[in-house]
């Protein structure tokens, strides 16, 4: 597949398509289409999806955003919880001290 130039003879970039239709499939289109959509250069890069990936592509790009999500969830348990650790043993080595000083 060539890579013609647009009708308004600016070098169309590749853009990757989420419609319903077109799930990760990537597409040249004229960057004038979304400032004035003047120019309507549009040109598949990929094949067409098959029935099967048109499925299974956005149930998986699906997962995937909510797993990195999780992952934002769990980095930000994980600093508190490091935080909790770090002042506990902070206040245990406070104890330990003073008890020695007692004792001693
Ligand atoms: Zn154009």
């Amino acid at each position: 597949m060539g890579l013609t130039r647009c009708y308004s003879s600016e070098k169309p970039v590749l853009v990757v398509s989420w419609t319903p239709e077109n799930p990760g499939r990537r597409f040249y289109g004229c960057t004038n289409y979304w400032v004035r959509r003047k120019c309507k250069y549009f040109q598949w890069r990929d094949d067409e999806i098959c029935e099967r990936g048109k499925v299974l592509i956005p149930e998986q790009r699906q997962q995937i955003l909510t797993l990195e999500a999780d992952i934002v969830g769990y980095r930000k348990r994980e600093k508190r919880l490091l935080i909790c650790l770090g002042l506990s043993l902070v206040i245990s080595g406070m104890l330990l001290c003073l008890m020695l000083l007692l004792v001693g």
